[in-house]
């Protein structure tokens, strides 16, 4: 087998690792002349902004038509709620462990170095407002992210009603568009993988940039955002996925007890799609629940459900913003909730690409990749992706069957002697 052949079957995950750990001895050894390969590191960013705009129109687009209104029954609903909401506390959560970790302080990259330019807080209504775009297409080009959201979203919605049309001219027209956005978001997930091919490269390249310039002492704080999110998680799975439970007069330790098989498989794939077949297996066999709730709750919540994500985007946008010395806002802050939720959303259930929809967290709330700094601190965050990524995707998978569970139960669709 040829190198080429045997760097492709190598898991990328381990390569970025690998480049992160090359890169930190590089950074030492080298010293300061390292700069010489920034530009590898360079290219990595730019690939990465290129694709943030797309992906987020065309994924949002097809995640917002693919639930169809004649599917939102009262199960439907209920669990949208629910996964909302819960995503939506995972990031408070993740907030409040980013606080008391005080995470990315003590890195200071702003330093001497042109820091961004800290505009006064926008008042909630103005922050609200400006969700709307005037235009659309303007949106996409200045890279809008809550914009490009909002448009898409609506896009989507409007979609689906034209593909549940009883016209058939509008329902074939609205069938044909939706058939191109899925292409486009399926060609975004292909460009994505080859970015990731690309990443342990750009990864070496920028934390050895990093090391050489500001000293090992980085690692500490790398180490302290991987405890305040394992901490975040454990809390979030017993305080708010056990609440849940027991609200419902469900027992958590006996949900986990049914549910270990497909929390497991999701940490060691760091894939919530991949996991998909398991989590319907434990989800009828372990936990007692009936195929027709899991049948739909459960591909979905593989899709937009990621509470571990969305926990993750938190606090990876405040390591970024401490590490240059940004104190971010309320208004800064409650931005965090509402794009982290829907980057949730919009991520793909494979490993990996919740680092990829950070970009897109961090530009809403003013952190774009095109600052030299934020890049730095990112690639600090990506090169242990790999260890942020196992316990995110546990929690998502965890999340989605609390989420069944409950459903099923208020159907009277769970049978709960499988939980004695
Ligand atoms: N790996 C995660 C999942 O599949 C997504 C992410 O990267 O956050 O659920």
């Amino acid at each position: 087998m040829g190198f080429w052949e045997s760097y492709k079957r190598f898991p990328v995950i381990y390569k970025i690792l690998i480049g992160f750990i090359l890169g930190i001895i590089a950074g030492i050894v080298v010293g300061p002349s390292i700069a010489a390969i920034k530009p590898l590191g360079d290219l990595l960013i730019r690939l990465l902004k290129m694709i943030v705009a797309p992906i987020v129109l065309f994924s949002l687009v097809v995640g917002a038509a693919s639930i169809a209104p004649s599917k939102l029954g009262k199960i439907g609903v209920k669990i949208i709620i629910y996964y909302l909401f819960t995503s939506a506390v995972a990031v408070i959560i993740g907030i409040f462990m980013a606080r008391i970790f005080s995470v990315g302080t003590g890195i200071s990259l702003g330093g001497a170095q042109k820091q961004i330019a800290v505009k006064s807080p926008p008042s909630v209504v103005s922050v609200l407002l400006n969700i709307i775009p005037t235009n659309p297409f303007a949106a996409l080009t200045e890279g809008k992210v809550l914009q490009i959201i909002f448009f898409a979203i609506v896009l989507g919605i409007a979609l689906t009603y034209l593909m549940n049309s009883k016209n058939e001219r509008l329902r074939k027209a609205g069938e044909v568009t939706y058939r191109v956005f899925d292409g486009l978001a399926e060609a975004m997930y292909k460009i994505v993988r080859g970015i990731l091919e690309y990443m342990p490269i750009g990864v070496f390249a920028l934390i050895g940039y990093v090391i050489a310039m500001y000293g090992p002492k980085v690692l500490g704080p790398l180490a302290i955002a991987v405890v305040a999110l394992y901490v975040g998680l454990f809390i979030h799975i017993f305080v708010t996925y056990g609440g849940f439970l027991a609200a419902f007069r469900l027992n958590i330790i006996k949900f986990l007890r049914g549910a270990k098989e497909a929390m497991l498989t999701a940490f060691v794939t760091r894939s919530s799609s991949g996991t998909l077949p398991v989590t319907m297996r434990v989800a009828e066999e372990n936990l007692g629940i009936k195929r027709t709730v899991f049948a739909f709750t459960l591909p979905l919540g593989a899709t937009i459900n990621m509470d571990g994500t969305a926990m993750y985007q938190a606090i990876a946008t405040f390591f970024i913003a401490n590490a240059l010395g940004i104190h971010l806002t309320l208004g800064q802050q409650l931005l965090i909730v509402l794009t982290a939720v829907l980057a949730s959303i919009g991520t793909a259930g494979v490993p990996g690409a919740g680092l990829i929809m950070l970009a897109m967290v961090l530009q809403s709330v003013g952190l774009p990749l095109t600052n030299p700094n934020v890049a730095l601190a990112y690639s600090m965050i990506a090169g242990i992706d790999v260890i942020l990524d196992m316990g995110r995707t546990m929690v998502n998978v965890t999340g989605d069957l609390v989420g069944t569970s409950i459903v099923a139960k208020t159907e009277g669709e769970l049978d709960e002697s499988k939980w004695k």
